[in-house]
């Protein structure tokens, strides 16, 4: 691919996992983090020690490094739908999430055991994350919205189900059963399980397994469901332990705690002690959080945290929300919403998320944004485009997300750049200012 924006990061591609040694547990000092800048205060007094938790820095993880903050694109199914692994590296993608559930659905995790690994098995040679389950697994209980920040209205029970859907999981002590979306058996996940799956899936980063409540859960509840996935995580801890002093000749897994407790800030802080507490190499920030409140919530989450530990926040949804996540201690972010909406003709720019399908663009022969250096943007038009999402060809998705994805890692490799060039709050004030000028959604 030509044009290399100089914002772009250049990939360290590792076809041989640091740390691994034929006969040997895998070495834990082959991940860490550092810290290369930290964020100046501001007048609201978030932080700790005179910063904000935000900052950028470096995770070092046996397949390569990854430069904080960093998006991380998802590739559910040990791809990214309508791309190739090689395209998402041009595009400047350093790492990519993948998922336990649906891998353990299909093609099952031994297939990628078997392969060396989801790095190898993808063509990927990169760092990579998986996610626990947890979160498909209770989706699948609720039928709840797929993006982290909620909007609140008119949710107030525990029992409440998205109308239409059958209740398709259920929580006890031990773990969640839950029937298949694809076959409709009865499967079960729990702590142990998770782990099992996840350290035969092999990727660098991997979460402990939680209870995802939403915001239509009660005080009560989510007392209860912190309580639960501390439990649950101590038992993530010692059974990841027990698997890496037992898979020898792999590279070392890190496994991060996942910090529940929904719009409270003492059931958050409490959850966040708890994890803190645990021997994990980093922390998720995950579930439920009411959009306004995002920021300060990853706030009094990096409260409790020690500093070197880096913190991933699951499922993030609009730019507003990445700025805010970033500067209250975020150094990962993942988010489908690139890909999901480019399928459906959205396309991110720097002056708003427009849509290509409108008519008006039919006869536009420029490209999707004046000034991109994806591959998209320095080969089609927009009209272009537009024929191949209406007439629904596969290469049409594949160009939208090429310049979507494009969109979010060179957001975050600038956001980036602004921390370590001391001039992130005129970046995020120029940023949102142009990109919801005209009342832009995302
Ligand atoms: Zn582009």
């Amino acid at each position: 691919m030509t044009d290399v924006d100089a914002t772009q990061t250049p990939i360290d591609l590792v076809e041989h996992p640091r740390g691994a040694e034929p006969g040997k547990p895998g070495d834990r000092s082959a991940f860490s983090f550092e810290i290369t800048r930290r964020l100046e205060p501001t007048a609201d007094g978030l932080g700790r020690d005179g910063f904000r938790h935000g900052r950028s820095g470096v995770i070092h993880t046996p397949h390569g490094d990854i430069q904080t903050p960093a998006f991380v694109p998802v590739a559910t199914q040990a791809t990214m739908k309508a791309m190739l692994p090689e395209q998402l590296k041009e595009l400047g993608a350093q790492c990519t999430l993948a998922n336990a559930f649906h891998l353990f659905e299909r093609p099952g995790e031994d297939i990628l055991d078997e392969a060396g690994g989801l790095a190898k098995f993808m063509n990927w040679h990169g760092p990579t994350f998986t996610d626990s389950g947890g979160f498909q697994v209770l989706s699948l209980g609720a039928g709840f919205k797929k993006t982290l920040a909620m909007d609140v209205k008119g949710l107030k029970s525990d029992d409440v189900i998205a109308e239409g859907k059958e209740r398709l999981a259920f929580v006890d002590e031990d773990g969640v059963t839950f029937k298949s979306p694809l076959n409709g058996d009865l499967h079960r996940f729990s702590a142990e399980i998770s782990m099992g799956i996840q350290h035969k899936i092999g990727a660098d980063i991997m979460f402990a397994f939680d209870e995802l409540t939403t915001l239509m859960n009660t005080r009560r509840y989510q007392e209860e469901s912190v309580e639960r996935t501390y439990r649950w995580a101590q038992r993530c801890v010692a059974e990841h332990k027990r698997l890496t002093e037992a898979r020898l000749g792999k590279p070392y897994q890190a496994l991060f705690g996942v910090v529940q407790g929904a719009n409270y800030e003492d059931l958050r802080r409490h959850a966040a002690q708890q994890i803190a507490s645990l021997d994990f190499d980093g922390v998720g920030i995950g579930g439920a959080i009411e959009k306004r409140l995002l920021g300060n919530t990853c706030a009094w989450i990096c409260d409790e945290m020690p500093e070197l530990r880096p913190r991933h926040v699951l499922g993030i949804a609009a730019v507003d929300d990445i700025f805010a996540g970033v500067e209250n201690g975020g150094d990962t972010f993942d988010c489908v919403a690139p890909a999901r909406t480019a399928r459906n003709g959205a396309i991110y720019t720097r002056d708003g998320r427009w849509n290509v399908l409108r008519t008006a663009l039919k006869h536009d022969f420029g490209p999707l944004e004046e000034g991109c250096d994806c591959y998209t943007c320095t080969h089609y038009s927009r009209a272009y485009l537009h024929h191949l999402l209406k007439a629904r060809e596969m290469s049409g998705c594949t160009l939208a997300t090429i310049h979507n994805e494009r969109f979010f890692v060179r957001l975050l490799d600038e956001i980036r750049e602004s921390i370590t060039g001391g001039y992130f709050d005129e970046y995020k004030k120029e940023t949102l200012a142009r990109f919801y000028a005209n009342g832009s959604r995302g």
